[in-house]
Parts: C-alpha cells; structure tokens; sequence
C-alpha cells in the first residue's frame, strides 16, 4: 500500500485518516450515497485505516481539517451533534462569539461590546472589534409589532485553504469508494499538488441555501452589551451527508457533494474539467455559486467576466 497524497510506502499501523474532519461532524457514521447506474445510501464510517494516508500525511492533513472548521465558525456545533471523541460537545470560537451545543440546542453566546467579555458559563469572549473573522450583531429592522430584532453576520469567505480542505475530503470519499490503487496514477498529481502544496488553482461549486427552508431564527436576550441566543436544534435542516456522483469525463473520475449546512459540490477531476468549463456569464440563473482560487465568486453580480 502506498499513501495517496505523498505516494510513499505505508504500513497498516498508519493512524486511521478521518475524511471529514471529526471535529465538524462527530464521529459516528454519516449517509454516503452513490448517484449514477447503481444508486445506494449507506451510514458509515468516513475513515481509511487501511495504510491509505500515511502518519506524515494525516497530520498536515490535520492543518487543513482546522482551515475547514474555523471557516463553519458557528455552524459547527449545529453540524456536529454528537461531539468529540471524548464525549465533549462541539464548540466554536470567534472574535465576538463563543457558540456551543448543549442537549436541548445549539447556544451562541456574542460579545458585542468592544472589550473582552466572560460569559455566564465562564468562557472568555473576545471583542470582534475590527477583526475581519469577527462575528457581529447587526440590527434589523422593526417588524410590525414594532420589536427589533438582530441578525448575526459571521464572515466566512471561501479561501484556498478552504478549497483545499473540501478537496482534500472529496479526494478521500473516492478512495474510500473505489480503493486507493486507481488514486495513485500520477494524472491525479494536480489534485495531491493542490491539496498537500497548496499548487494550482481549482473551483469548486456550492449552494447558497440550505435545501430546506429552515433558518437560523434565534431567541435573545440581550443584556448589557452581551447576547445569548438560543438556536433551535433543527437550524441547520439535514445532517451532514455525502455523495459521489459518476462524472463521464473518465473511469474513475467523480464528483463529490458534501452536504455540511449547503452541498458543496467538488469536481475531483484532475484537471477540475467540470468546473473549468463553467462560464460565469451563463452563471447568474444558476441556484449554485462558483469559486475560483483566482477570481473568487464567479457568478456573483458584478463579478468580473473573465
Ligand atoms: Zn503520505
């Protein structure tokens, strides 16, 4: 066995390679569907630990894995409902926000004053001041009780980092589904490049809203500069879930569709041969956006038509 990243010779005593980050969406068994011919659904559980990824190569990948959850901020415990290994809940920090989840919900606690707050469980927030990862309270308008009300604004910009670390789990549902022997072909080069040396550039496509017409609608108090909100636990919809779906453009070359909060959708081509024909001036009818490790958001209104 070799690894599929650094190709080096591995040992079945290689630490087991968790494919989405545990951290985002727990340990326990997730949905993996199959799309194509011979379409199925399975639970199981997203690891390779047969000498696929290498020790070396599960750490760096560890880096990444961290890239990939500070981009969910807030959604993470939403996501993960079944905690760390250890049994701890999912948390998440921010300049301005500490979020967790308890048994009856996912709670954010937001500082929005400028200095550093303790929350009433003890937990140290700082001020999002102007930082540009700060979570933010920003006042809606008043509805026809005249109550106002607040909306969160968590900035999360898709980055490379981020692309990597999506394509990184995309990469690896495939090894998962077809075996690590077709991965190693040196045409896939382009896709271990990108991932494990940040070379390249590559698009991945995701949608905008969840699939169900659930909404962060919280509850809040707000006291002196300092909120907590209460999310109900169906926020986010659906569980996080996973798919492949057969791209025709060669034997073993797929698309996968990562459902975390929205599908993200990673064209695991090695020449991201999908995605690359995109055209962004087609692209404003389309309910998907396409980032671009050059561009950024392709298909946004006054995106640049290159
Ligand atoms: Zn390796």
């Amino acid at each position: 066995m070799n690894c599929i990243w650094c190709l080096s010779p591995t040992s079945a005593a290689e630490p087991e390679e968790h494919i989405v980050p545990e951290g985002l969406v727990g340990g326990r068994p997730l949905p993996l569907r199959i799309y194509g011919a011979n379409p199925s659904v399975r639970d199981v559980r997203l690891v390779l630990d047969r000498g696929e990824v290498c020790g070396g190569c599960n750490a760096r990948n560890g880096k990444l894995d961290d890239a990939v959850q500070g981009y969910f901020g807030f959604l993470k415990p939403a996501l993960n409902r079944v905690g760390t290994k250890s049994g701890k809940p999912a948390t998440a920090a921010r300049p301005g926000m500490y979020a967790e989840r308890r048994e009856d919900g996912v709670h954010v606690t937001i500082n929005a004053t400028d200095r550093t707050r303790v929350s009433p469980r003890g937990v140290s927030i700082g001020a999002a001041k102007q930082k540009a990862d700060g979570v933010r309270l920003l006042p809606k308008e008043r509805d026809a009780e005249g109550r106002a009300g607040f909306r969160l604004s968590q900035p999360s910009p898709l980055g490379r980092r981020v692309s990597r670390a999506l394509h990184k789990v995309a990469f690896e549902l495939v090894c998962f589904q077809v075996g690590a022997g077709p991965l190693l072909d040196p045409r896939f080069n382009p896709i271990r490049d990108y991932v494990s040396h940040g070379r390249g550039e590559r698009r991945i496509a995701f949608c905008t809203k969840p699939d169900s017409a659930t909404v962060l609608s919280p509850s809040m108090i707000f006291d002196d500069g300092r909120a907590v909100l209460r999310l109900p636990l169906e926020s986010l919809g659906e569980p996080p879930s996973f798919g492949l779906m057969p791209c025709p453009l060669g034997t073993v070359e797929w698309v996968a569709e990562l459902r975390l909060g929205v599908p993200y959708y990673i064209d695991v081509s090695p020449g991201n041969d999908l995605l690359r024909r995109f055209d962004p001036r087609h692209g404003s009818g389309y309910t998907f956006l396409v980032y671009d490790d050059r561009h950024g958001i392709l298909n946004v209104s006054g995106a640049p038509e290159s």
